[in-house]
Formats: C-alpha cells, structure tokens, sequence
C-alpha cells in the first residue's frame, strides 16, 4: 500500500516535510510502520506537487524509489511551499509501474493520491468506468485503479461536485461496486485538503498554522490524531472537520 502526504500552512522546504522527519515519508518508502493490506516497502515510484504561488502546482512524478532518485534531494533542499501532496508508491501485483502510475495525479489546481487498492480489478470498475466520457478512459495516465479513482473524482469535479462531495461520492460507489477496496483518498486544490479514511490508515496533525495528513505519522509528535475509519477530513491551515463518509 502505498504511503501519502499532505501540508498545508507557512512555507516549508520539501526537504523539511518529506526528508527530515524522523519517519518521514521517505523513510516510510523503505521502513514503513504500517503497511497493511500487502507490501512491504513503497519502491514502485514516487510523486510530489507542490504550489509555488497562488496558482497550479508544479507536479515532479518517478517510477523509481525516492531514495534512488538524486533530483529529488536536491529539488528537496531548495524548493518551498504552503501546501504541498506527496505520495510513495507499492504497485498493486499486476499493475504497471510506470511515472504515469505514481500519484499526484493532477488537473488545473487539482492533485490527488489514492492509498490503498479496488478489489477485483479491473472487471469490478467497468460499471463505473462506463459512467465516464470515452475520452477520460483513453487518455488515463496509467492503466491503474488509482488513476481510474482519479478520472472518476474529477469526473465530478468538473460538473462542480464539491471536493468533499466527489471524494465521498466516488468512495461510497467504489465500495459498493467492490466490497473490500481500500479507498484513502487525498485531494486538494492548494487551500483545502480532502481526505477519506476508508479502509486503510491515516492520521492529522494541526496546529493553530498547519495541518498535516499522512498515512501515518511521521515523528512521535503527540498531536498527531489517528482518523477512524470511515470518516472524512476537511481541513485548511486552520482549521480541520472530520465528517462520517456516509453523511458527506
Ligand atoms: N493500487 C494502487 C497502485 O498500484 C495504489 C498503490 C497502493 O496504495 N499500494 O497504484
């Protein structure tokens, strides 16, 4: 499964959010704490985008393991940010790996990671694929169930679903179309952070500035909050909801 992030708050260097943290997100790629649902490490590629002013983000995504992948330290040491989503990848067995594969996936202001895995891929999403344009399909940036979750998000996205909304709409009709999936998502357009808790793990911290979202927390800091299952977080720099998915 893989491990995500996301900051939102007063710029802080990629290399502060990503690399110092004592189980940070590039130590979760190779020494994660909690990696349940299969895999041991998060090597199949990585992904970072980040806002660097008021407008899109800049979006840096690898097949390759971070720690393998020098641009990133350097890109690390001198690039800042108030908001920032970054995930680690463990490809799901038959899935490609691929830099197209590896989250943020990304539209406009949009970024958005998936942890977690759809059962019965892929015969269990053709219903729900057949609901998007035949477009959307073709140009999938990679043949995955992540990036399909991300074409059915944004699908509604662009018919001006709320964020919450088109992140607990797409998890209800997932899970119902495949009992079983792990369906975290993370999306955010740079000011505000969705995030759903369903079926795999994922933890806040907030500070009356900040606000952290990770799949697990990073250092031993006694703010962090596990998120139960089945919720849905809002949050921006200062403040965080946590709803029930269902009442979204
Ligand atoms: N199943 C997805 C993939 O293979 C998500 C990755 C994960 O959480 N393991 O890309």
């Amino acid at each position: 499964m893989c491990r995500h992030l996301a900051y939102l708050g007063p710029p802080a260097t990629l290399r502060e959010l990503l690399f110092d943290p004592p189980y940070s997100l590039v130590r979760q790629s190779w020494a994660p704490r909690d990696m349940r649902g299969g895999g041991t490490i998060n090597a199949d590629g990585f992904g970072v985008g980040w806002y660097p002013g008021d407008g899109e983000p800049v979006r840096y995504r690898r097949s390759q393991p971070i720690w393998s992948d020098p641009t990133i330290a350097q890109l690390a040491e001198v690039t800042s940010a108030g908001a920032v989503l970054a995930a680690v990848r463990s490809a799901t067995v038959g899935m490609a790996v691929l830099d197209g594969a590896a989250a943020p996936f990304a539209e406009g202001r949009w970024l958005f990671s998936h942890n977690g895995v759809v059962r019965g891929w892929p015969d269990s999403m053709v219903p729900l694929a057949a609901t998007l344009p035949v477009r959307d399909l073709l140009t999938l940036d990679a043949s995955t169930d992540s990036a399909l979750l991300w074409a059915l998000v944004r699908h509604r996205l662009r018919a001006g679903v709320k964020p919450a909304r088109a992140i607990a709409e797409t998890v209800t009709a997932v899970a119902a179309a495949a009992p079983g999936s792990r369906l975290n998502l993370l999306l955010t357009d740079g000011r505000t952070v969705v995030a759903s808790a369903a079926g795999h793990a994922l933890s806040i911290r907030a500070t009356p500035a900040s606000v952290l979202l990770a799949s697990e927390p990073h250092d031993d800091d006694p703010g962090w909050q596990a998120v139960p299952d089945g919720r849905l977080v809002e949050a921006t720099a200062t403040g965080v909801r946590v709803h029930a998915l269902a009442e979204v």
